[in-house]
């Protein structure tokens, strides 16, 4: 097969103790996911059914090595969300909750990245969250852990310093949708790839960042990232 232009590169995440890396599909991010959270986002926290929005892969960095994002044009209120990424290494529709995590490849440490003035301002218009979430350099991810290394962490710190200070701190196991009902409820709206990444939702403490902060993310057990804002 030839192409009128070359195709854009795809994106990957380093794997622990591996040469391979791992093929970036979509990326998939969970809404409101920890109650403390949806509080401070002024939602009720009730258990109601998952929302999800999505990001490209051209939103991914590869933060398997301390990495620079650049602060993105058109927003003045740029916000970091601290949240544990689930890798998909197995397809499939319609999965149920008892199987969802054997279509687990790894798990990983991310940040979700959101322009929150233009979030907030498409919520009050009724339009999409694309320019809100879904923009380039948006979800630094670090170095993805697999199943068959760490199993299927479910109760850990996960964190978020910048420049030191404390900004976020929580418990895996807040989650109001874990990870498997999270996988087994979008599997009933989308047919799952090889390749998808879940971004599982962050707890409170979201807050700015401006030029030059340096955010240190980690989830116990799997990892840690480091992302200066440029
Ligand atoms: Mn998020």
């Amino acid at each position: 097969m030839s192409f009128c232009f070359p195709p854009a590169a795809t994106r990957s995440l380093a794997i622990a103790g591996q040469t391979e890396r791992f093929p970036v599909n979509r990326i998939f991010c969970v809404g409101r996911n920890y109650a403390a959270h949806a509080i401070e986002m002024g939602k009720d926290p009730t258990r109601e059914a998952p929302f999800f929005f999505m990001k490209p892969p051209q939103a991914i960095i590869d933060a398997s090595t301390p990495q620079g994002m650049t602060y993105p044009p058109m927003t003045k209120n740029l916000h970091h969300e601290i949240e544990l990424v689930v890798a998909i290494g197995k397809g499939g529709r319609d999965i149920s909750v008892a199987d969802a995590l054997a279509h687990v490849y790894g798990y990983a440490v991310g940040l979700d990245m959101t322009r929150r003035d233009l979030q907030g301002e498409a919520k009050d218009k009724g339009r999409p969250w694309e320019f809100g979430k879904a923009f380039a350099e948006s979800a630094p991810i670090g170095t993805l852990r697999t199943v068959s290394e760490i199993g299927h962490p479910s109760s850990a710190t996960i964190a978020l310093t910048v420049n030191g200070q404390p900004r976020q701190s929580s418990n895996i196991d807040q989650l109001i949708w874990s990870v498997a009902e999270s996988i087994a409820q979008l599997s009933q709206y989308e047919a799952l790839e090889p390749g998808d990444l879940i971004m599982t939702g962050t707890p409170e403490g979201v807050a700015a960042v401006v030029k030059g902060d340096v955010m240190n993310g980690r989830v116990d057990g799997i990892g840690e990232i480091t992302v200066t804002v440029r």
